[in-house]
């Protein structure tokens, strides 16, 4: 084993982080981590935190699960990876299988990738294509406003951070965007509601009116993570459903962050009864193990697709490690677990524990806002809780009380001066208790 001293060096000599301003991290003490078991992951220095973003929004069942383990360690001694272009593997063919068995009436063809931002992608151009292949030239998205579908330029272009994406601007397509919901709601009418949702479905209902040339309308499935866990009004994922299917377009749910159990569901489009044209999945959907993403769609999309080789309908996209046997196979035993260990039926009462003690940081006179969808959070720190005067983005607040939190064992990544909390499934009570205990000390600290 080499010694962290070393590991540190090269770590800052030759590893180009993602999201990371290379400068500072260099210039900081950055965790290294070695091992995991259950919630807790360790560093080469042997110190142990509680992995309360479920080590970037993907992990479910904790790690170093003996179950999944076992599932990949069997498949590795059949065979990693063989290809799926024109070709088969089990593991593949099984999750597709069951992928479609949870999956909302409707959906009941899988396409693999292996990011959210490739899921996303691949919806754009089947989405695309689809109106093509029967022989209607429409090019353009309805998107939100502060949307986050993954960092490729496809998914960028239906995406609405102007911190992450402003720089690429002109690489992009052109889409129409609405307002985000929560943002919109809460500067018209103070909160989430009914006429705000409303105002929200008639503004789309008019673009819907007027144009003729719609792919798709996308957004994320009940709340835009990455713009800090901004909620939608409850019923307003429905109530653009209802929309697509009067004016005969379609919709594309991004559920890559809300899949498999993180808003108390197994997907977040049960809660609202919607079953879209395209639901695009990832980060849990192989417990936080392999990277693996897929596109689900339906029949109609399907059959647009058919027709004899030389009429060239079919999709011409696919990558290398397209249906991954490894990755379906622990994906399959992801599933298995959720069933065994009753995963679902635990949390509610883990999510209205955590509801219960979320209120406590309403006090806190350096939080702004609290918001929550299931075992999604985002606390919002402000400077001034009066005026709502946020921090000087180049303090960094956020990320030091991230860091204030390493010293009682807990690891956080903040959006900003958001934190988010979003442990995994497995999490307990008395561990949650001991997160959010933390993390209100270290923003009573500031
Ligand atoms: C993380 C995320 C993505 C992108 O997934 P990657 O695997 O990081 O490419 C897309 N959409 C949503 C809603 C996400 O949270």
């Amino acid at each position: 084993m080499l010694n962290p001293e070393i590991l540190e060096k090269w770590d800052k000599e030759y590893f180009w982080h993602p999201f990371t301003q290379m400068k500072v991290y260099r210039e900081e003490e950055n965790l290294i981590f070695e091992r995991g078991e259950g919630i807790y992951l360790y560093d080469i220095k042997g110190r142990k935190f509680i992995d309360a973003i479920s080590s970037l929004w993907c992990n479910v069942h904790g790690h170093n699960h003996p179950k999944l383990n076992k599932a990949l360690e069997d498949q590795l001694k059949k065979v990693a990876h063989t290809t799926t272009l024109g070709s088969s593997n089990v593991p593949a063919i099984l999750l597709a299988k069951r992928l479609v068995d949870i999956s909302p009436e409707g959906l009941t063809k899988v396409f693999y990738s292996e990011d959210g931002a490739e899921a996303v992608e691949i919806a754009i151009k089947l989405s695309y294509q689809y109106w093509r292949n029967k022989g209607e030239k429409r090019r353009v998205f309805i998107t939100l406003s502060e949307a986050y579908h993954g960092d490729t330029l496809g998914s960028v272009s239906l995406g609405g951070i102007d911190l992450f994406h402003g720089t690429y601007k002109d690489l992009l397509f052109e889409t129409l965007k609405l307002p985000s919901p929560y943002l919109f709601c809460k500067e018209r009418y103070g909160k989430l509601c009914e006429e705000c949702k409303e105002e929200l479905l008639n503004m789309l209902e008019e673009l819907l009116k007027s144009r003729d040339d719609i792919v798709a309308v996308s957004l994320e499935a009940g709340i835009q993570g990455a713009a800090g866990m901004l909620p939608f009004p409850r019923g307003f994922l429905r109530g653009v459903r209802e929309l697509t299917q009067r004016y005969g377009v379609l919709m594309i749910v991004d559920e890559v962050a809300t899949g498999f159990g993180r808003t108390g569901s197994m997907f977040y489009c049960e809660q609202e009864g919607v079953s879209p044209d395209f639901m695009c999945l990832g980060k849990g959907i192989t417990g936080g193990y392999l990277p693996l993403a897929a596109t689900l769609t339906t029949e109609e999309v399907f059959n647009a697709f058919l027709g004899e080789f030389g009429e060239l309908k079919h999709f011409y996209h696919g990558h290398t490690y397209t249906g991954n046997n490894l990755a379906c196979a622990v994906a399959l035993a992801n599933l298995e677990v959720f069933e065994e260990e009753k995963t679902l039926e635990k949390l509610k009462i883990k999510i209205e524990h955590l509801s219960q003690r979320l209120e406590e940081f309403w006090e806190l006179s350096h939080v702004g806002d609290v918001r929550q969808l299931g075992f999604m959070v985002g606390i919002e720190l402000v400077k001034d809780k009066k005026s709502g005067e946020k921090f000087p983005y180049g303090e960094r607040t956020g990320f030091k009380v991230a860091y204030k939190c390493r010293e009682r064992g807990v690891f956080l990544r903040p959006l900003g001066d958001v934190m988010v909390l979003m442990p995994p499934l497995v999490i307990d009570i008395e561990e949650l208790d001991y997160v959010i205990d933390t993390l209100k000390w270290a923003i009573e600290s500031l």
